[in-house]
C-alpha cells in the first residue's frame, strides 16, 4: 500500500507571489545563507525580476524553454551552483511552467544526492531529500506543482522519465492566479489539457486508487468548465486551472497515466514536441482506446478554435517508426495501467506504427 504524502503547504489567491518574500526571509539565519531562484527565461528583464526578494548573496538563473528539460541541462545547472559557492543554499525557488518547476526539483535533488541527473531517472532512486524548495507556477496544467516526479529527456538513452520519488515533491508552493496573465492563448490551451489527459487516463486505468480519482474527478469538472468557457482565460478560470492542475498532480501522485503520455513520450523524442502539444495530438489518434473522451476532447478543440497539426509523422523513415515504437513502449507502467500486463500483444510495432501514421 502506497504511503501517500502530499504538498506541506501552500499559499494560494491572487496577489499569493508578493508573499514570497514572507516565505524567503526567515529561511536566512547567516549573512552567507543564500537563495537560488529559477526564473523561466520569459520573465528575464520583466517586472517579475523586479518583485523578487533577491539579496547579492543570491543567485538568480534563467532557465530555458525553448527545448524542454534535458539530463544534460539539469546537470549543466547543478554544477553551476556548485561551482559558484562553497555551501549549498538554504532554498530554491522555481517561478514558470511545467518545464521550470521541473528543472528546480532535479537540481534540488542533485545538489544533496550527487551525481548525474539520469542516475534518478525512475522509482524511488532518490536516496536523501533534496534542498528545501518552493515551486511558483505561471502556467498552469502540467501538474508539476504537486507531483512527485520532474520530467527530463535523456536523448542518449531515447528516454523521458523523471525523478520519481517523495523527495521530488516541493516543500512549498506559491499559487497566485494572477502569474498564468500573459500565457498565449494556444500554450494555455495546451498544457490546460495536461490536467483534463491526466485525469481522464487516470481515471480509464486499471490500478485505481479512491482518492486518486477523487482528485481527479473534481480536476476534470473544473477543466470541463474552464474548456466550455467563451473566456477560458478570464481571472476566474485562469483561478480554476491554476486549483485543476493543482488536484491533477495530487491524483498522477497516486495514480498513473495511460496510453496519451507514452505515445506523447514518443514525439517528444523523435520530433522534440513540447509536452502540452504532443499530447493532443496523441490523444486525437488515440480514439479506439478512448472513444467518448476523444469525441469530447475534438468538441473542446473546436469550441476553443485549436486546429491541431496534422502530418507530423508523414515524412517518417521505417527507421524512425523503429525510434517512435522503443521510446513508446518503453513506458511499460502506463501502458499496463491502460491495457493490462500483456499491453505488447496489443501494441505490436505494426500497431504501433498504425497509430503514429495517424497523427
Ligand atoms: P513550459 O514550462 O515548457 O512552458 C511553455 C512556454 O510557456 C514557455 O515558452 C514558457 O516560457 C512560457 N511561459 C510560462 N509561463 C508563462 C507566462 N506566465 N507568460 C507567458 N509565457 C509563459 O510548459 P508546460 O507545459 O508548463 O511544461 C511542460 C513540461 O512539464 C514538460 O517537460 C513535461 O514533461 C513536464 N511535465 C511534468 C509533469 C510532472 O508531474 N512533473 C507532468 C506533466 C508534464
Ligand atoms: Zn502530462
Amino acid at each position: 500500500m502506497n504511503n501517500s504524502k502530499n504538498i506541506a503547504r501552500f499559499l494560494f489567491g491572487k496577489g499569493a507571489f508578493d508573499e514570497l518574500g514572507s516565505l524567503v526571509q526567515p529561511r536566512r539565519k547567516t549573512k552567507d545563507d543564500y537563495f537560488v531562484f529559477l526564473l523561466d527565461h520569459f520573465f528575464r528583464d520583466s517586472k517579475m525580476e523586479c518583485r523578487l526578494p533577491l539579496e547579492d548573496q543570491d543567485l538568480l538563473l534563467y532557465v530555458s524553454t525553448l527545448d524542454e528539460p534535458t539530463t544534460d541541462a539539469v546537470n549543466t545547472l547543478n554544477r553551476n551552483i556548485i561551482d559558484r559557492k562553497k555551501k549549498l543554499p538554504v532554498s530554491l525557488v522555481g517561478i514558470g511552467g511545467g518545464s521550470t518547476l521541473d528543472t528546480a526539483k532535479a537540481v534540488s535533488n542533485l545538489l544533496t544526492n550527487g551525481g548525474r541527473a539520469e542516475d534518478y531517472q525512475g522509482w524511488d532512486l532518490v536516496r536523501v531529500p533534496g534542498i528545501h524548495k518552493i515551486g511558483v507556477p505561471t502556467l498552469s496544467g502540467t501538474g508539476a506543482e504537486s507531483s512527485r516526479t520532474c520530467v527530463m529527456t535523456d536523448p542518449l538513452r531515447n528516454l523521458k522519465l523523471g525523478m520519481n520519488s517523495e523527495h521530488t515533491l516541493f516543500d512549498q508552493l506559491v499559487l497566485d492566479p494572477d502569474l498564468p496573465l500573459t500565457v498565449p492563448r494556444s500554450q494555455y490551451f495546451y498544457t490546460g489539457m495536461d490536467t483534463y489527459l491526466h485525469c481522464i487516463e487516470s481515471l480509464q486505468g486499471r490500478c485505481r486508487h479512491g482518492l486518486a480519482d477523487a482528485y481527479s474527478r473534481e480536476a476534470l469538472r473544473l477543466s470541463r468548465e474552464v474548456f466550455a468557457s467563451e473566456e477560458m482565460q478570464s481571472g476566474a478560470n485562469r483561478e480554476k486551472l491554476m486549483i485543476a492542475s493543482y488536484l491533477g498532480g495530487c491524483a498522477i501522485a497516486n495514480s498513473l497515466v495511460g496510453l496519451v503520455h507514452p505515445f506523447s513520450a514518443g514525439l517528444a523524442i523523435t520530433l522534440k514536441l513540447h509536452h502540452g502539444i504532443a499530447n493532443c495530438i496523441a490523444m486525437d489518434a488515440l480514439g479506439e482506446f478512448y472513444p467518448e473522451e476523444v469525441g469530447e476532447f475534438r468538441s473542446i478543440c473546436e469550441k476553443q478554435q485549436i486546429d491541431l497539426p496534422r502530418g507530423v509523422t508523414s515524412r517518417f523513415s521505417d527507421n524512425d517508426f523503429e525510434r517512435l515504437y522503443a521510446s513508446t513502449i518503453i513506458h511499460e507502467r502506463p501502458l499496463a495501467n491502460a491495457l493490462g500486463e500483456d499491453f505488447k500483444s496489443i501494441l505490436t510495432p505494426e500497431k504501433v506504427k498504425e497509430i503514429f501514421s495517424r497523427m
